[in-house]
C-alpha cells in the first residue's frame, strides 16, 4: 500500500483542508506512518484535461522553424506533409517533449489527433503509442486517428486509417467534409464507417464557418442519429458555432444536446468561436485544448491548459468570477466528461490525479496562470515548481 497525505490546501478553492492518498486514490483516511506533504494554503483542482491537441507534430526542442507556409487550411496541410520529412520530426520524441511539457504544467490526461496518410503511414501512431508506453503511470494518452491530409483526395488513406484503429488509435477522426475534401458524403460515410466498423466514437475537426459549417455540421447530427452513437461523437473546433447568425446557431445547438455531440474548444484567437455560456445552458458537455504548439502551422502554445482556460475566457468575453471558473471547469471537469473518464475528480474515491495552483481564487489561478508548485498523477508527483520530474529528451 502507498499512502500520502496532503495537508493544508483548499480544494476548489473552498476551505483549508486536507486530503489523504491510498494505492492512488483520495480516501477517508490514510495509514500511520503515510509521507506528508504541506501544500502550503494552497487551492487544489484535478489535473488538467488536454483534449484537442496534436503531439506527433510539435518542433519542441528542435531549431526555429522559419514559417513562410500560405495562408489558406491546405497550405498549411501540404507543407506540413512535406517539411515534416525534410526535418527529421521522429513523432516519437516530438510527442514525449510535448507531453512532459504538458505534465509540467499539470496535464494528467491529453487526446491526441495523430496525422495517419499515405505519405507518412502510420509513423505518427506508432510514435505516440511508443510516448504512451514511456509515460504510463505519468499522464494518460489517447490517440484519434486523423486524416488531415483528406481520404476522399488521397486514396488508399481510408485503408490506412482502418490500420490505425486495428493498432490502437481510440477515435476515429476526420476534417472539413465540405472545405477540405470537398465531398461532404464520402468523407463522413468513410469517418461513421469505421466508427461503426471498429466500433469506436468519433472526434472531427470542423474549421468550416457559417453555412458551410452548418451543413457539415447537420450531416453529422443525422449521421449520429442514423448510428445511435448519441454521446460517442466530438466536434472539435466548431468555429461555425460562433456565427453571427444566432437564431440559426440556437437550432443547431439544439439538436447537439439533443443526440449528446460534445463540443472541444480551442479558442484561437484567430477564428469565431463556440459561445460557451451557450453550450453551457443547452447541457452540451464542452472540454478545451491548446491544438497544435510551436509546430509548422504556427510559432504559439504552451500547452498550458490554465493558460487555456484565460484564452477562453478571453475570446467569451468571461469577467465575472463565476465565468472565469466556467473556463477552468471546461479545461477540467468538461473534458473528463467528454474523455468519459472514471473516477475524476477530488472526491474521496477518485483517482488522485491532481495540481495545486496560485491565487487566492480560481478565478486568479487561471489569469496569472503560474507555475505549479506540485501535480500528482494517481497520488504519484509528476511535476515540482513548474516542472516536470522526468527530463525530456
Ligand atoms: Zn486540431
Amino acid at each position: 500500500m502507498t499512502a500520502l497525505i496532503l495537508k493544508n490546501l483548499r480544494p476548489m478553492g473552498g476551505d483549508l483542508t486536507g486530503l489523504n492518498i491510498v494505492d492512488g486514490r483520495f480516501s477517508a483516511t490514510a495509514p500511520d506512518g503515510a509521507e506528508v506533504i504541506d501544500c502550503g494554503g494552497r487551492i487544489l483542482i484535478p489535473g488538467m484535461i488536454e483534449a484537442h491537441t496534436h503531439l506527433d507534430k510539435s518542433l519542441l526542442g528542435m531549431d526555429w522553424y522559419r514559417n513562410e507556409v500560405g495562408p489558406r487550411l491546405i497550405d498549411k496541410i501540404d507543407n506540413e506533409r512535406e517539411v515534416k520529412v525534410a526535418l527529421g520530426l521522429d513523432p516519437q520524441v516530438q510527442s514525449e517533449r510535448h507531453a512532459i511539457l504538458a505534465m509540467s504544467h499539470g496535464c494528467t490526461h491529453i487526446r491526441s489527433h495523430v496525422d495517419v496518410d499515405t505519405h507518412h503511414g502510420l509513423a505518427g501512431v506508432e510514435g505516440v503509442m511508443a510516448t504512451r508506453e514511456k509515460l504510463a503511470g505519468m499522464i494518460d494518452i489517447e490517440i484519434v486517428a486523423f486524416p488531415q491530409s483528406g481520404m476522399m483526395t488521397r486514396p488508399g488513406t481510408v485503408e490506412m486509417m482502418d490500420e490505425a484503429l486495428k493498432l490502437g488509435a481510440e477515435l476515429v477522426g476526420g476534417i472539413d467534409p465540405c472545405g477540405m475534401e470537398h465531398d461532404p458524403k464520402g468523407h463522413l460515410d468513410a469517418v461513421f464507417g469505421l466508427a461503426e466498423k471498429h466500433g469506436k466514437p468519433v472526434d472531427i475537426h470542423l474549421h468550416e464557418r457559417d453555412a458551410l459549417g452548418w451543413f457539415s455540421m447537420e450531416e453529422i447530427i443525422d449521421r449520429t442519429i442514423a448510428l445511435g452513437m448519441q454521446g460517442k461523437v466530438a466536434i472539435s473546433h466548431a468555429f461555425c458555432l460562433g456565427a453571427v447568425d444566432r437564431g440559426y446557431v440556437a437550432g443547431l445547438q439544439e439538436k447537439l444536446a439533443e443526440n449528446q455531440i460534445h463540443i472541444l474548444t480551442t479558442a484561437p484567437a484567430s477564428a469565431p468561436v463556440p459561445a460557451v455560456k451557450e453550450l453551457k445552458a443547452y447541457g452540451i458537455l464542452t472540454g478545451a485544448g491548446c491544438d497544435g504548439i510551436r509546430d509548422t502551422w504556427g510559432p504559439y502554445g504552451n500547452s498550458d491548459m490554465l493558460e487555456k482556460a484565460m484564452h477562453i475566457g478571453m475570446r467569451n468575453n468571461l469577467r465575472r468570477d463565476d465565468e472565469v471558473e466556467l473556463a477552468l471547469d471546461i479545461c477540467t471537469f468538461g473534458g473528463a466528461a467528454v474523455m468519459g473518464l472514471d473516477g475524476y475528480g477530488l472526491d474521496i474515491g477518485c483517482v488522485a490525479d491532481c495540481v495545486l495552483v496560485e491565487g487566492a481564487t480560481l478565478a486568479e489561478a487561471v489569469v496569472t496562470h503560474a507555475p505549479r508548485k506540485l501535480a500528482l498523477k494517481a497520488g504519484k508527483v509528476i511535476a515540482r515548481d513548474g516542472a516536470c520530474v522526468i527530463e525530456a529528451p
